[in-house]
C-alpha cells in the first residue's frame, strides 16, 4: 500500500547497481532509476563510456553516480567494484544483473571458448555480483533484478550457449528466492522480447569473433526505454517474474504445455535463419 501511494519516492536516494549499464536496456534502466532519484553505481567494460554516462547523469539529471570499469566474468574485479560501491554509498538497495552477450552459431560450429565466455558473462557475472552484494541487500531488504530472456524458458535455435546461460539464471535465482524467503529481499527475473539494442551487433560467431552480419531481430522489437519502464514498474511492485510482450507469454505457454506445437510453429519463426558463418 505504502509503495503504491508513494511510488515516486520508493527509489529516492536508494543505491542501485546496474551491470552493463552503458548500453541498451542497462543504460535505459540507469536513466529511469536516476529520474526516480536513485544513486547509481554502473559496472561496465569501457571506462570512457562510463565517464561519459556519469557526466551525462550529473549534468542532465542532477544524479549522483559512479562508473566502475569491471568485467563481471572476473570474480575479483566484481568484489573490488562492490567494495568501492559500499565505501562510496554505504550499502546497496538494488542490484540489477543486466550485463550480457550473445552468439549466433549452431551447436556443432560453436567453439568451447564461446560457451565458456557466454556462461562466464551471463551466468557467472550475475552470480559474482549477487554473491558480493548479498550481505548488504539482506541488511537493507533490497532487490535483485536479473535480465533473462525469452531464451530463459524456450529453446531458440542457433543460440545454445545463450539459452543455456539464461536457463541457468532461472535455476540459480529461483532457488535463491526460496532460500532467502522471509528475509525481505525480492528476486525478480525479467524476460524481455526482442529489443532494439547493440546485443545482436556484438554477437559472437562460432569461432569467438564478433559477427560481421548482425542478425535481424524478429517480429516486433521493443524500445529499451519501454523495457526499462516495464522493469521499473515491476520493481515497484516487487514482482517475481516479468515476461514482457504478449508474444512471449504465448511462446512461454506453448513451449511449456504444447512443446511439439511450439517446435513446429513458433520455434522456426522466432529463431531466424540458420547462420551462414
Ligand atoms: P547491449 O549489448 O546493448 O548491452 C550490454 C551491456 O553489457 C553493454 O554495455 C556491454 O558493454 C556490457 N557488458 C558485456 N559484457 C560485459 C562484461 N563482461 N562485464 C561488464 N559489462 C559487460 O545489450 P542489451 O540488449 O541491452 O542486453 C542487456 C541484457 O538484456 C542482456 O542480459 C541480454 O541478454 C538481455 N536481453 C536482451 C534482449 C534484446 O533483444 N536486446 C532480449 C532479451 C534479453
Amino acid at each position: 500500500m505504502y509503495r503504491k501511494v508513494f511510488a515516486s519516492k520508493v527509489f529516492q536516494r536508494k543505491v542501485v547497481v546496474v551491470t552493463g549499464g552503458c548500453s541498451g536496456i542497462g543504460r535505459a534502466l540507469v536513466l529511469r532509476m536516476a529520474r526516480a532519484g536513485a544513486r547509481l553505481a554502473i559496472l561496465d567494460l569501457d571506462p570512457a563510456a562510463l565517464d561519459s554516462l556519469v557526466r551525462h547523469l550529473a549534468d542532465h539529471l542532477n544524479a549522483e553516480a559512479i562508473g566502475l570499469p569491471c568485467d563481471v566474468a572476473e570474480a575479483e574485479q566484481v568484489s573490488r567494484a562492490i567494495e568501492q560501491v559500499l565505501e562510496r554509498f554505504g550499502g546497496i538497495d538494488v542490484l540489477i544483473n543486466n550485463a550480457g552477450i550473445t552468439h549466433r552459431s549452431t551447436f556443432a560450429e560453436t567453439d568451447l571458448r564461446v560457451f565458456q565466455r557466454v556462461m562466464a558473462v551471463n551466468f557467472f557475472g550475475a552470480l559474482h555480483c549477487t554473491k558480493a552484494a548479498l550481505p548488504s541487500l539482506l541488511e537493507r531488504q533490497g532487490q535483485i533484478i536479473v535480465l533473462s530472456s525469452l531464451s530463459g524458458f524456450t529453446p531458440l535455435l542457433y543460440r545454445s550457449a545463450y539459452n543455456a546461460s539464461k536457463h541457468a539464471l532461472h535455476g540459480l535465482f529461483d532457488t535463491l528466492r526460496h532460500e532467502i524467503k522471509g528475509s525481505g529481499v525480492n528476486v525478480m527475473l525479467v524476460c524481455p522480447g526482442f529489443t532494439a539494442t547493440d546485443l545482436r551487433k556484438n554477437a559472437l560467431v562460432g569461432d569467438g569473433s564478433v559477427t560481421r552480419h548482425p542478425p535481424l531481430a524478429i517480429g516486433k522489437v521493443a524500445a529499451p526505454q519501454d523495457v526499462a519502464e516495464a522493469i521499473y514498474q515491476g520493481a515497484l511492485r516487487r514482482r517475481r517474474l516479468l515476461v514482457l510482450s504478449n508474444v512471449d507469454w504465448r511462446a512461454r505457454l506453448l513451449a511449456r504445455y504444447f512443446p511439439r506445437l511450439f517446435e513446429r510453429i513458433l520455434l522456426p519463426r522466432i529463431s531466424g535463419l540458420r547462420p551462414s558463418r
